[in-house]
């Protein structure tokens, strides 16, 4: 690259700008230059490094601040590249700023990848990532759970060891390109270098393909991998699984895998973050006098104890009995929230017991109307 451009010029925006215009306009110049988007073409790759290196400096606050005072000046021991010439090659900058496309781990680069990249200097393709949904209880969620997942991916076909050819034959240098993987062609001034539209960048063919995988060089085969998930994940996670994914091309590297976790619905507890939430019905009698019982936590039972004169849909907190906390957090605790469940049938004795105690009720209520309770109950 010629002359270093100015960060806040290369992602256009104000000196002003606020982190999140920041983001914003990386997130648009990203997929502007990125290089799925411009196979082949290297000025959109220098761009898209140049987008990277200018969001690295600019979202972190105290880099930030380093640069509005010296300028370029202030990265400038360590090679240009803000940290030390942290991206050299763009799987760098994924792995760094993939967090910018939202979820967790791959995001919009992750879709964008499915089909599998091929870096910018030609040479074989990566494997595609996958993406697997994974239903837990929030039992499973609340210890941790080991799972074995049965997957379908893409393997080296054994016949031809990957090369698509048929066994015993061997893959040819592209007539196209003459095996470069790219071709040369003008537009009036201007000479580009594009992948090559008969052996799309491989720089091979076959003659007698593979019957075995059809030339493709993989086959689908179902596997079992092992999963740990920690405790504490969440719906709508995704935890990243190196890789286990498509097996790419020959000496390229395997895509990954991401599992989705989904939360199954519980028969007593809701979450509410790292809280569990539970409606537990009591009787009229219970409310009013007061009560101790046992309650059901997710890992079994504890006493608690309501006072006298405890409302309908208050809410106690039992702490500590909540899901645990993801990465060594604190546990949750557990909201108890406590109803008036209504008898439906009476005996004829409760029925005259229930009288005889409105009527009381009443009475020490003397003539108040329904509006002066409802007043003196919120007061
Ligand atoms: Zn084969
Ligand atoms: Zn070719």
């Amino acid at each position: 690259m010629s002359e270093k451009r100015d960060y806040y010029t290369v992602l256009g925006v104000a000196k002003a700008a606020s982190q999140d215009d920041i983001k914003r306009a990386y997130r648009k110049k990203a997929l502007e230059f990125h290089p799925d988007r411009n196979a082949g073409d290297s000025s959109a790759e220098e761009k898209f490094k140049e987008a990277a290196e200018a969001y690295d400096a600019l979202s972190d606050e105290q880099k930030r601040a380093r640069y509005d005072q010296f300028g370029h000046a202030a990265f400038s021991q360590s090679g240009g590249f803000s940290d030390g010439g942290r991206f050299t090659n763009i799987e760098d900058i994924f792995e760094a700023f993939g967090d910018v496309f939202g979820g967790g781990g791959g995001g919009l680069f992750g879709e964008l990848f499915r089909g599998g990249r091929r870096s910018s200097r030609g040479g074989p393709r990566a494997g595609r990532d996958l993406r697997i949904v994974l239903p837990l209880t929030l039992e499973e969620i609340d210890q941790g759970v080991s799972k074995e997942v049965s997957i379908k991916r893409a393997e080296h076909c054994a016949s031809c060891g990957g090369n698509g050819a048929k066994p015993g034959t061997s893959p040819i240098a592209c007539g196209t390109c003459g095996g470069a993987g790219q071709v040369t062609t003008s537009q009036g001034f201007f000479a580009m270098r594009t992948a090559c539209p008969q052996c799309q960048g491989a720089g091979k063919t076959i003659e007698s393909p593979c019957s075995d995988c059809r030339g493709q060089g993989r086959v689908s085969r179902k596997s079992d991998i092992q999963l740990a998930v920690p405790p504490g994940v969440e719906d709508g996670m995704s935890l990243r699984v190196g890789a286990e994914g498509d097996v790419g091309e020959p000496g390229g590297s395997r895509g990954h895998l991401y599992v989705i976790i989904r939360e199954k619905e519980h028969k007593i507890f809701q979450r509410s973050g790292p809280d569990l939430i539970t409606e537990v019905p009591f009787s009229f009698g219970q409310l009013t006098l007061g009560d101790r019982l046992e309650i059901p936590t997710l890992r079994g039972k504890v006493e608690m104890s309501i006072p006298a004169g405890t409302q309908s849909g208050k809410v106690f907190r039992l702490r500590g009995q909540g899901m645990a906390g993801l990465e060594g957090r604190r546990r949750g605790d557990q909201l108890v929230r406590v109803f008036i469940e209504t008898p439906v049938t009476l005996t004829e004795r409760q029925e005259d017991l229930l009288r005889e105690f409105e009527d009381i009720e009443s009475e020490k209520s003397g003539s108040k109307t329904f509006f002066e309770k409802i007043v003196d109950y919120f007061n």
